[in-house]
């Protein structure tokens, strides 16, 4: 396949380094990164043009409008803008809107899995926009992820990804504060992980991503809480559930205070480039007032 790839940063490299390596004519472009091993375009239109599916990976909704309106002009009809990225869902249904105007098709297809899942080729796709274009890139997913899931029409993807990461900053968050009132109770942190990932109480936050160092299995909490998935990253979905809910006219009020503490920690303390699941010391060292 002929494919565009725009946006090479953590994630997006490492994509685009596993469809060249099955064989894909990966064309590319970034206005900062410019990976030596991989063939980097002067622009985005120009990586664009001509491609089947043009992939972007960027930072935020309002590049993401920015740059489809410079690579839409330049796809040839017919073709696919598979977005990547995790943006608000307005803006993925304002492209795709726009895909549709320049006879192109869009898929958003947000991502789990990190920096490991896009090297090693095991990211899950949430994607939304229709049956016939998610077919398309189908095969894209298979090299690039494990597991694709199509959830619906445009800006379902983005709407998967915004409240499953919702969950997870919420229990994240009940899982260490839970912890540090267990350490106040004298209450031994195994004793607890035993109980709690065995009985109603228990999560991925608990079960697979334990906030407690040295508690089961290993994860950021026994590397110094290095991400795995940095509190700021966390801060940006819990920001975009938010813009979501009011856009929804949705009552999110868990949401609300769990973006409200990630950009407490984030912004005003020690949070920004930590593991999300680094409450847990901050719950620790703070008192009840
Ligand atoms: P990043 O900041 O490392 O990469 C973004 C890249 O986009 C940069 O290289 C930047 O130069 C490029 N860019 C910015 N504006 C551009 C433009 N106008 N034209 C072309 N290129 C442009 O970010 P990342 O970690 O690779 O994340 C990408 C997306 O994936 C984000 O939406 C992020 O929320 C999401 N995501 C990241 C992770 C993660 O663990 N890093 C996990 C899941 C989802």
């Amino acid at each position: 396949m002929k494919i565009g790839f725009i946006g090479l940063g953590n994630m997006g490299a490492p994509m685009a380094r596993n469809l060249v390596a099955v064989g894909h004519d990966v064309a590319c472009f970034d206005v900062a990164a410019h990976p030596e091993d991989l063939t980097i375009l002067g622009s985005a239109a120009e990586a664009a043009k001509g491609a089947d599916v043009v992939i972007t990976m960027l930072p935020n909704g309002d590049i993401l409008r920015a740059v489809a309106g410079e690579i839409h002009p330049a796809m040839r009809p017919g073709a696919v803008h598979l977005d990547c990225s995790t943006v608000d869902v307005d803006s993925a249904r304002n492209v795709a809107e726009a895909a549709e105007h320049a006879g192109l098709s869009a898929i958003d297809a947000p991502v789990s899995g990190g920096i490991g899942g896009a090297a090693a080729g095991t990211l899950t796709f949430m994607a939304g926009g229709t049956a016939d274009a998610f077919e398309t890139v189908q095969p894209l997913f298979d090299i690039m992820g494990q597991k694709a899931v199509h959830c619906g029409p445009a800006g379902n993807g983005q709407a998967a990804k915004i409240c499953n990461n919702m969950i997870l900053g919420i229990t994240m968050i009940g899982t260490c504060e839970a912890f540090a009132l267990a350490d106040k109770l004298g209450l031994n942190r195994q004793a607890m992980f035993d109980v709690v990932s065995t009985s109603s109480g228990y999560s991925w936050s608990m079960n697979a991503y334990c906030p407690a160092p040295g508690i089961g299995p290993h994860s950021p909490a026994d590397n110094d809480y290095t991400p795995g998935f940095a509190a700021d990253l966390m801060l940006k979905d819990l920001r975009l559930s938010q813009q979501a809910a009011q856009s929804a006219d949705a009552d999110t009020p868990m949401g609300q205070a769990a973006t409200d503490l990630y950009a407490t920690f984030v912004e005003d303390e020690d949070g920004a480039g930590r593991d999300f699941s680094a409450m847990l010391p901050r719950f620790v060292s703070r008192r009840r007032s």
